[in-house]
């Protein structure tokens, strides 16, 4: 009897023993669960926050109504810091109001932004010039950068503000009242009046405005180092499309307020390669002819925009052998204008959607 109670003792020890371990068993492998769920939260949310903050502007359904006009409609995009974003479009089309919507200075009827991820931002941090820059006429370029240093909220810093007086091209020791400059000094001053505050986004309607063939040149110089350098986004509507194909890695093409299109320039420059536009006699029988040699479209009178994978030689033969006359063809000269009006075209051809 006093074995059978010993041997019991024991058992009932033993499992007391393998309840404990059992346990604690349980309880680290609860931590560990708990742990490795925080950590992946962690990764994810950290990653989200990563992401979000390198989409420097963000629209939804941006919106804007005149009168009954609407002049902005439902804009969705996201741009990327470090992108250097062309706006593309016609009279009319928008471009100026999407760009004073994102500043501030023109109220959205529905819809909305966020610049910098919606992080709290010094007023410097996003500059724009919207058409008629604002600047001081009765004054020098140095006392114009000074001045808007102050309405910044800035400290006065004259060496950056000589830097960048002359970044765009000016004499900072200059003591001329700037209402005496060329409209082109002028057009310089506006940008560099953008950089006083190191901005991180940078808004420019048409800044190139007025300026001579090197001015454009250098403005697209200086416009590339600011996004290389110094890190500055930029979003940019022009009018000179071979400008702005030269400057921009993405664009956006709009019309009548909306957003047709968005291509990369690589995308662009791979629609580029082979585009090709035919000026033939019939164009009925050269798009027949042309309909296993890639995409081709008539496209004006006469002419015909060929996007082909075909040596050139080849696309000749094969409209010789058809028996078209090709008076002209020209590879395509400035593909983001042609990709442009092709675009448009299209949209216009199909009830303004693409
Ligand atoms: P552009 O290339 O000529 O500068 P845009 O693409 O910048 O043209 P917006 O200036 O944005 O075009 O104009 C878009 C439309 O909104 C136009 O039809 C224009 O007449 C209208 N619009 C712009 N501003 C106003 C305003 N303050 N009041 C009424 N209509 C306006």
């Amino acid at each position: 009897m006093r074995y059978y109670c010993r041997e019991k003792k024991l058992a009932d020890y033993a499992n007391y023993l393998t309840y404990r371990v059992c346990k604690k068993i349980r309880i680290c492998a609860s931590v560990l669960h708990n742990t490795i769920i925080c950590c992946i939260l962690y990764v994810y949310f950290l990653t989200e926050e990563i992401i979000l903050a390198d989409i420097i502007i963000s629209t939804e359904n941006l919106t804007k109504v005149y009168g009954g006009k609407v002049a902005v409609s439902d804009v969705s995009l996201q741009i990327e810091r470090g992108a250097i974003v062309g706006l593309v479009g016609q009279n009319g089309a928008g471009k100026t109001t999407l760009i004073r919507m994102l500043t501030g200075l023109v109220t959205p009827t529905s819809g909305s932004f966020k610049l910098l991820a919606g992080q709290k931002r010094a007023d410097s941090d996003v500059a724009a010039i919207v058409e008629r820059p604002s600047i001081y006429g009765g004054m020098s370029a140095m006392d114009n950068l000074t001045a808007q240093s102050i309405l910044l909220g800035l400290s006065v810093d004259k060496s950056h503000l000589a830097r960048t007086i002359t970044l765009v091209g000016l004499d900072p020791n200059s003591k001329r009242p700037v209402k005496n400059y060329s409209l082109g000094m002028k057009q310089r001053l506006a940008i560099a009046m953008t950089l006083v505050g190191k901005p991180q986004l940078l808004l420019l309607d048409e800044p190139t405005n007025g300026l001579d063939p090197q001015g454009i040149a250098d403005m697209r110089e200086l416009f590339v180092k600011l996004n290389t350098e110094m890190g500055v986004t930029i979003v940019i509507s022009s009018h000179i499309l071979s400008e702005l194909g030269k400057l921009a890695n993405e664009f956006y093409i709009m019309d009548q307020g909306k957003i047709l299109k968005r291509i990369t320039a690589d995308e662009l420059k791979n629609v580029q390669g082979v585009r090709v536009r035919l000026f033939v006699e019939d164009t009925v029988t050269a798009l027949q002819a042309l309909k296993d040699a890639g995409e081709a479209k008539i496209c004006g009178n006469n002419q015909i925009m060929l996007t082909t994978p075909l040596p050139i030689t080849q696309v000749m033969l094969t409209l010789a052998q058809a028996g078209v006359t090709v008076k002209n063809f020209t590879q395509a000269g400035d593909a983001l204008e042609d990709y442009y009006l092709e675009i448009v075209r299209s949209a216009h051809s199909n009830g303004g959607n693409l």
